[in-house]
């Protein structure tokens, strides 16, 4: 958990570092603690908190409990004729990936990070870089055991209880608190991946390739340089792939075919701000944009070369200083790739400077409530906290809107509760399930505040 000790609870923060508050914690291995806790009638109420990946605050709650769920991780059972584990919430994509790769098994879904608990997994229903072949996160899951407002614990499974199912994936945590959860993993021969990629010099050949192409492979994602302008605003590089097989691989690789191979090479030490000005980030997106030959298919990456680049570095938010970054990410439908191309021209023509924008097509949503994917365009990017971001961020967030799209709450950390019935459809329906469970809203977060969720 990243969080400073003080004297009334520790101080918890979000991946963007950028609004800190304090609560107390309980450790989800205390689980009567827990259940008194939600009993009792402490005002700001109680949330659970998995490895703080989000980038906002929905894992933070200002004067209230803070329920920390990684110190329960662990499998609780595994099925390797079908692939089909019972992890503890607190097990995050890491452990799951080093225990199961070997034994020819990969999670179904995996963020740009492995530091993603199951719990988290479950209530951001996180997307991966296959959402138009397999859908997220929760579409894997087949049941869940959790504790409810009233200290009970209830097994809640897609079948016999879809709704609070539907509300809990996606819910931000604001249905219960996960204990553990049944999940169905993806077969693979080998730990490798089969990479295509292609460097495209601007955003309409970019989005064209993709539209064109991405269904041919099971996993796709661009970044794109932010920076660039004119003829070569929006340009990119698009990654690729699927898991190789045994055949695909060298003599040397087929030895070790379904290794793990983790290639963390640092950690950052704390940094000053204005560290990603302009200029860095120029010098930065041209020479990664130049790095890469124009074309380069077939070739081989492993797992976290290829789904995790930025675990390779510990800490790597520390490079925004002690004021932080705002993620924004927003899905539009297909047909509004032209609100793709607004934010790229604005961003590409103001100071805001971004080296992590990452560009990837969507499949259709699945029946959760609150659950960020829907059929098209999805764009996230990291911004440095700074004068005009705001302003900037509220422009790009009416065009979202208007276009029948959506912010992404995992991520957020600055939108207007305004915005979310407009964002979020199935609001008003998700808050009556909700209310059914937890009639005293027991269940709060910084974020259900500032957004008014509940
Ligand atoms: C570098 C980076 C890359 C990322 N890439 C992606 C990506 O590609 N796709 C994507 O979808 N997301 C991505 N994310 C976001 C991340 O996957 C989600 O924010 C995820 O929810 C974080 O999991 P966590 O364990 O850190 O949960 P936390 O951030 O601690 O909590 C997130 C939410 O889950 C709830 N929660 C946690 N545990 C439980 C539990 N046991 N019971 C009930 N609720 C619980 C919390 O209350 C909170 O609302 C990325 C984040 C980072 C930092």
């Amino acid at each position: 958990m990243s969080a400073e000790q003080t004297a009334r609870g520790r101080i918890l923060h979000g991946w963007g570092v950028t609004s800190p508050t304090s609560a107390s914690i309980i450790g989800l291995d205390q689980l009567d603690s827990v259940a008194t806790e939600l009993k009792g009638d402490a005002p700001r109420g109680v949330i659970a908190r998995g490895y703080g990946r989000s980038y906002g605050d929905p894992a933070q709650n200002a004067g209230g409990t803070v329920v920390d769920a990684t110190a329960a991780s662990g499998l609780v059972s595994v099925d390797l004729e079908t692939g089909t584990v019972v992890a503890r919430s607190g097990t995050s994509i890491d452990q799951l990936i080093r225990w199961l790769v070997p034994l020819g098994w990969f999670v179904p879904v995996t963020p740009g990070t492995r530091s993603v608990s199951v719990g988290g997994a479950i209530a951001a229903d996180i997307h991966g870089k296959n959402h138009h072949r397999s859908g997220s996160w929760c579409r894997h899951v087949r049941s869940f055991r959790m504790m409810l407002a009233d200290g009970s614990v209830l097994d809640v499974d897609r079948e016999s209880n879809p709704d609070l199912f539907w509300a809990t994936c996606g819910g931000l945590g604001l249905t219960g608190v996960i204990l553990d959860a049944t999940i169905h993993m993806k077969p693979i021969e080998t730990s490798w991946l089969n990479v295509d990629t292609d460097r495209v010099s601007n955003l309409d050949e970019l989005m064209s390739l993709m539209a064109s192409s991405d269904r041919d492979y099971e996993y796709s994602v661009a970044w794109i340089d932010l920076v660039a302008s004119g003829a070569r605003m929006g340009r990119g590089i698009l990654d690729r792939g699927r898991f190789a097989t045994i055949e695909e691989l060298g003599h040397r690789q087929r030895n070790r075919a379904l290794e793990f191979h983790d290639h963390e090479v640092a950690t950052l030490p704390p940094m000053p701000s204005g560290l990603v000005n302009p200029l860095t980030v120029r010098a930065f997106n041209e020479a990664w944009y130049r790095k890469t030959p124009k074309q380069r298919h077939g070739h081989l990456a492993t797992i976290s070369q290829f789904f995790h680049p930025l675990d390779l570095v510990r800490d790597w938010n520390r490079i925004y200083g002690p004021r932080g970054c705002i993620q924004w990410q927003c899905v539009v439908p297909m047909d509004s790739g032209d609100v793709i191309e607004t934010v790229v021209r604005k961003l590409s023509s103001t100071h805001l400077s971004s080296f992590l924008a990452v560009l990837k097509l969507m499949g259709p949503g699945d029946g959760a409530y609150l659950s960020f994917p829907q059929e098209g365009w999805t764009l996230a990017l990291d911004v440095p906290v700074g004068a005009g971001i705001h302003s900037v961020f509220d422009e790009l967030d009416e065009a979202v809107v208007e276009a029948g799209g959506r912010l992404y709450l995992a991520k957020d950390a600055r939108m207007r509760p305004e915005l979310m019935p407009l964002m979020y459809p199935r609001l008003e329906e998700w808050r009556e399930i909700r209310r059914g469970v937890d009639p005293e809203g027991r269940f709060q977060s910084d974020m259900s505040r500032r957004l008014g969720l509940s």
